[in-house]
Formats: structure tokens, C-alpha cells, sequence
């Protein structure tokens, strides 16, 4: 049935960071984070889980998912955005490093830090992402869930 199909792909959450998360990327954030790392500290942890994560579903043949495109104007296949500082309190949440208090309250305080900075998801002033942003990629698929 064509019409379930569709419904399927309207209502797939294409933006849900922890379906984007293969469990390698967390074995990986486990090793890599602790509780003392300052906010500049996440940016290159970010970037690395980001790279992990092309590096896993290319290996597997993950497909993007097909959404709107606001250059083309049509449906394609997307590439997800780059992992952001968020969804790796997430992950962290997910995995027990962080409890839900703990999670609640460095996400206030990474969304302050943020703003007062003028940072993108990745902990990475925005201007230095102008240049990389030109691409068919959404804004940022993985900070659907932000703001
Ligand atoms: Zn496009």
C-alpha cells in the first residue's frame, strides 16, 4: 500500500539525534569525555564523533534521509548535519554518564555559553562555518530538536 509507505517517510524523524548515534559513536564519546572538559574541549569531540559517523554508515551503507531541499526544491536523499554539543549531553545522558539533573543543567548552561559566544551547535563561532555551510545539506538536521 503506496499511501502507508509515504506516511512511513513523512513521519520519520529524521532529525532524532539518538537514532543518528551507532553504538560505536558512544563507545567512542565514553573514552574520549569526561566531566572536566570545558565547552571549547566538546567542539573537537563533536567533530570527531561527526567524522565516526560518516566513517560507520558509509561502512554500512546507511542511507541519508530523503527530505525537502530548500536549493533544489524537491526531495532528495540529505546528509545529516554535523553532531552537535546537545546531542552529545544526550548520548551522554543515554549511556548513564550524566543523570537527568546533571543533563538539564549543562544544557542551560551550554545554551548560555552558546549564545553569549555566538556559537553554532558544534561549539564553533558561526562565521567560521559560513564558508563549509554551502552545501545540500539542511542547516542542521541534528538541531531540529534545539531552540
Ligand atoms: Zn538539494
Amino acid at each position: 500500500m503506496p499511501s502507508l509507505v509515504v506516511l512511513r517517510i513523512d513521519n520519520m524523524p529524521a532529525g532524532n539525534s539518538t537514532r543518528a548515534w551507532q553504538p560505536e559513536m558512544v563507545d567512542e564519546l565514553e573514552k574520549r569525555w569526561s566531566r572536566t572538559l570545558s565547552w571549547e574541549e566538546y567542539s573537537p569531540l563533536c567533530e570527531r564523533m561527526t567524522e565516526l559517523r560518516t566513517q560507520l554508515r558509509r561502512e554500512r551503507g546507511v542511507k541519508g534521509p530523503r527530505m525537502f531541499c530548500r536549493h533544489c526544491n524537491e526531495v532528495h536523499e540529505m546528509e545529516l548535519g554535523p553532531v552537535t554539543i546537545r546531542s552529545v549531553l544526550f548520548a551522554l545522558k543515554k549511556r548513564g554518564l550524566l543523570t537527568e539533573a546533571e543533563l538539564n543543567a549543562m544544557d542551560v548552561e551550554w545554551r548560555r555559553y552558546r549564545s553569549k559566544h555566538r556559537l553554532d551547535g558544534g561549539g564553533r563561532r558561526r562565521v567560521e562555518q559560513i564558508a563549509a555551510a554551502n552545501s545540500h545539506s539542511p542547516s542542521s538536521l541534528e538541531s531540529r530538536d534545539e531552540n
